[in-house]
């Protein structure tokens, strides 16, 4: 008999599978992964981990029992970020409308380049942007979604580059001067990945210095550009952060934007971690100037808590910039004789073709909580930053890395051994070695999950960041007494 295709059984099971796995996602993953009576995450050394796994692919397919088996054992060994005592990045949490987008997206399974094909998604996704913009304060210009928010710097580079430098589509690097662009020694490092990858060359990024709370100097900007131009580089734009990864610093853009003004440079904001609070009356003062910026990036995946991936590109121009600079006119795709109106057909906007869609689980999430319950929980985290701040400074022990301006609570545990001996010469590499310890200690318990670095000349310390609205302030107490727990006996 030929082949037909899947059989009807073959579809029957695989709804019934889909039944069963839909009920073991509900139980494992959204309900025991938020569960504070259960881990968050089960190390296992990988080698260990892949015996466990059984993840060789073979020629013949498997059981329902088996697979459903499969996907218990993936959920019980990953990380559950949504999990309240998941603290380890600046993404936490498990939204359920959010979830619910995601889950609907991913059924829909379409791309979002072409109205035909995605009608429903270009129309929200226009929607949604327009939005975003409003907090940043424009009432018109464009913007993409895109695979997160560093993709939206390289984009950010790009557009900068081509508006100075039209020509640069067709004639590419070898028509251009040596370009140079300006960033804070704090700022992420996908400006640096955007430079080699745009070719722009890293050596071309010109870094900064910031202040003692991590905030670029404008008036450094001002003389680095000079000695800039006078070495014959070509300036073109100033990348500049609202909220850093690791210090939560926001740059002084109003003096930046004065600088970008008096030299003709493209102002760029990776906002983003920081963009979020924009959503919030009360903090939106730490983005003041943000209405100035050429282009922005706003992350909801990280503070807003919508769901890996959510990352806005945004752009204060009316010109179509965006599609002047991307667009190829593939006319397998984007045919011109299209019955409805083209300009529907937003997909020649991006360097990607086939492109997710990103905009359904922020908007329905917003639809669940308007923009108000946005804000409550932009506050709410850092009103818990606050108390952890004010808790610590009640412990022996804890010593905070400087007052934090947003929700990046940067602070080292001394553990009792250590206390009182900060003249002693090796106090600060012995103070290094403590959080890997105690992180290495927490996540064998897997009791939470905190990151902790090395920056600059300071020796690794931690970085809460307390955003999942979940998160009580019981789960901030243990929090406190875990790391006390974990590193007395050091
Ligand atoms: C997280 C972050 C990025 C990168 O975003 P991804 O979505 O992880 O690529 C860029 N800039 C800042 C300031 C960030 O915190």
């Amino acid at each position: 008999m030929a082949d037909a295709g899947p059989s009807t059984q073959e579809h029957n099971t695989g709804d019934e599978f889909l039944k069963e796995a839909f009920n073991i996602l509900m139980q494992d993953a959204v309900q025991k992964g938020t569960d504070r009576s259960h881990k968050v995450c089960e190390w296992m050394e990988p080698e260990e981990l892949r015996g466990a796994l059984n993840l060789d692919l073979q020629s013949h397919g498997e059981s329902k029992e088996v697979l459903l088996g499969y996907c218990r054992d993936i959920i019980r060994l990953s990380v559950k970020t949504g999990h309240p005592r998941f603290f380890n990045q600046l993404f936490s949490g498990l939204d359920r409308y959010a979830l619910t987008g995601r889950i609907l997206s991913e059924t829909l399974n379409t791309s979002q380049y072409t109205y035909e094909v995605a009608p429903v998604f270009v129309l929200m996704e226009e929607e949604v942007l327009k939005t975003l913009r409003h907090f940043i304060g424009w009432k018109t210009g464009d913007g993409i979604f895109c695979p997160g928010g560093s993709l939206s710097n390289m984009y950010a580079m790009n557009l900068a580059r081509f508006h100075r430098f039209p020509h640069c589509k067709e004639k590419g690097l070898s028509a251009l001067p040596r370009l140079a662009v300006f960033t804070s020694e704090e700022s992420h490092y996908s400006v640096q990945k955007g430079a080699a990858f745009l070719g722009i060359g890293t050596d071309n990024v010109i870094l900064v210095q910031t202040n003692s709370r991590g905030k670029m100097v404008a008036e450094d900007l001002e003389l680095k550009i000079q000695e800039a131009n006078d070495k014959g580089f070509f300036p073109f734009l100033v990348s500049t952060t609202c909220g850093t990864t690791v210090l939560g610093a926001f740059d002084p853009l109003p003096e930046i934007a004065d600088v970008c003004e008096r030299h003709g440079l493209w102002l760029h904001v990776d906002a983003a971690w920081g963009g979020s609070a924009l959503l919030s009356t009360k903090h939106r003062h730490l983005l003041n100037g943000i209405e100035r910026a050429d282009s922005v990036t706003w992350n909801p995946h990280k503070m807003l808590g919508v769901g890996l991936q959510c990352s806005a590109f945004l752009l204060r121009d009316t010109t179509d910039l965006l599609t002047q600079c991307h667009a190829a006119n593939a006319k397998y795709l984007f045919q011109t004789d299209k019955f409805y109106d083209l300009k529907y057909d937003t997909g020649d906007k991006s360097i990607q073709c086939g492109r997710r869609v990103d905009c359904l689980k922020l908007w329905l999430m917003w639809k669940a909580i308007g923009s108000e319950g946005l804000e409550r929980r932009v506050d709410r985290a850092l009103e818990h930053t606050r108390y952890l701040v004010e808790q610590m400074k009640t412990r022996e022990g804890f010593c905070l890395v400087m007052e934090p301006e947003f929700v990046n609570l940067c602070f080292w545990y001394v553990p009792p051994s250590l206390r009182g001996k900060q003249k002693s010469p090796d106090f600060w590499d012995r103070l290094g070695k403590v959080a890997p310890v105690i992180k290495e200690r927490m996540m064998k318990k897997g009791s939470m999950m905190v990151g902790y670095q090395p920056h600059g000349n300071r020796v690794n310390f931690f970085r809460q960041v307390v955003i999942n609205p979940a998160v009580t302030k019981e789960d901030l107490d243990f929090f406190l007494n875990e790391i006390e727990m974990m590193g007395g006996n050091l």
